[in-house]
């Protein structure tokens, strides 16, 4: 990718985050064609689409099968509904009461478990002469929000005596969907189960019940239920190794920046904060704006390579907030690859020729997950290009 590439994005910069739009339908599709018979597909767009940029994302999934979209924050719900999309909209958590209103006014259904929430939707809902249609979020075992499942029968006929509410589904959330064999799976299956059971035998309509997330989609056909809530494969990514085999994706995130400076310092020179790196006589420093505030965490120093002109290349130095440094040796510079230059496109996540960095080779250099390397680049200030 020499430097005649696509900047796109904003031109007062010379660093951007790519979405693949076409890697997410295909994504969408191949979810899709897993979904056993008449399952539906939520699709969780929260932190701005793992960082990919929300609104378009939502909407490439919408023309690629999607059902519904889930979101975290009620922010996160406006969002969609201002850029004209209708399709169901699920807040997978509670808000504050005073937001109540926002839900209500641009139809973003909450998820409820705690009874406070629920009186000042309600009340909002009967004083606006609308319903407030919610979700009811089943604690059976995350230990994260939800009704403990044998509260869930009390705390529905609860919700039904306020009035102003209709309860379009049930759910709970798995934490080890991941594990192929994994007890604990088994026990939160059982106990959402049983709680659906209790729910229906006391002639209370769940709604649609729903519990997989990716792995769950993936690994546990039989938890489908009325529907299933994609993430992370949305975005090309794998939860977990035990996906790996088992689903075709394609990642949907590339981060790329341009040169900006090319030096040959010279024996005894050394790179960036603390003069933590020396540099060899006779390799070139090419520096790279890009730092920690952009989301390349700073842990990263001196444990990731970048690819320029299709040769990868080890970032050295401290990474620092705005800019990090590279090395260019000449003695390993493949002859076919052309001079390091101002203005090249530097691949710092994402394909240039036949090298790939990917999410996980940073999560793993990090110490996190691919969730938190694309949330972390697309949350912060990088301009971004679709395509
Ligand atoms: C984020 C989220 C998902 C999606 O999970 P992935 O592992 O990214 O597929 C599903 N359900 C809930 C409740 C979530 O918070």
């Amino acid at each position: 990718m020499g430097r005649g590439a696509e900047t796109g994005g904003r031109l007062n910069r010379w660093s951007w985050v790519e979405t693949d739009l076409g890697a997410i339908r295909h994504n969408v599709r191949e979810l899709r064609s897993r979904l056993s018979d008449g399952a539906l597909l939520m699709c969780a767009v929260k932190a701005d689409a793992y960082g990919h940029g929300a609104v378009p994302c939502a909407k490439a999934m919408l023309e690629a099968g999607a059902d519904q979209l889930a979101v975290a924050t009620v922010d996160e719900g406006v969002e969609l509904r201002d850029a004209g999309i209708d399709a169901p909209v699920l807040m997978l958590n509670e808000c504050p009461p005073e937001a109540v209103g926002d839900l209500l006014s641009h139809s973003v259904m909450p998820s409820i478990y705690t009874e406070g929430f629920a009186k000042a939707y309600a009340a909002e809902a009967r004083r606006r002469g609308l319903v407030g249609r919610y979700h009811l979020a089943v604690d059976t075992g995350m230990t994260r929000i939800g009704v403990m499942p044998q509260d869930a029968v009390g705390f529905r006929r609860m919700l039904d005596s306020l009035g102003g509410l209709s309860c379009e589904g049930t759910f709970t959330h798995f934490s080890t969907a991941d594990e192929p064999g994994s007890g604990y799976f088994g026990l939160q299956a059982a106990r959402f189960s049983a709680t659906l059971l209790a729910l229906h035998e006391a002639g209370l309509g769940h709604g649609l019940a729903h519990c997989d997330n990716t792995p769950g989609l993936v690994l546990h056909p039989e938890m489908h239920l009325g529907m299933c809530r994609a993430g992370i494969s949305l975005y090309g990514l794998h939860p977990a190794d035990s996906t790996k085999g088992a689903i075709a994706l394609m990642p949907a995130m590339s981060v790329r920046a341009r040169v900006t400076r090319v030096a040959t310092p010279g024996e005894g020179a050394c790179v960036g904060y603390g003069a933590a790196w020396g540099c060899p006589a006779g390799v070139s420093v090419a520096t790279v704006p890009i730092g920690y505030a952009d989301g390349l965490h700073r842990a990263l120093s001196g444990r990731m390579d970048v690819i320029v002109n299709g040769v990868r290349v080890p970032q050295v130095g401290r990474i620092c907030m705005d800019q990090f440094m590279v090395a260019i040796d000449p003695r390993r510079w493949p002859s076919w690859a052309g001079p390091v230059e101002i203005g090249d496109v530097v691949t710092i996540l994402g394909r240039d020729g036949d090298e790939e960095v990917s999410a996980d080779d940073l999560a793993e250099a990090s110490g996190t997950i691919n969730y938190e390397v694309t949330c972390a680049f697309g949350m912060m200030r990088l301009g971004k290009v679709f395509r």
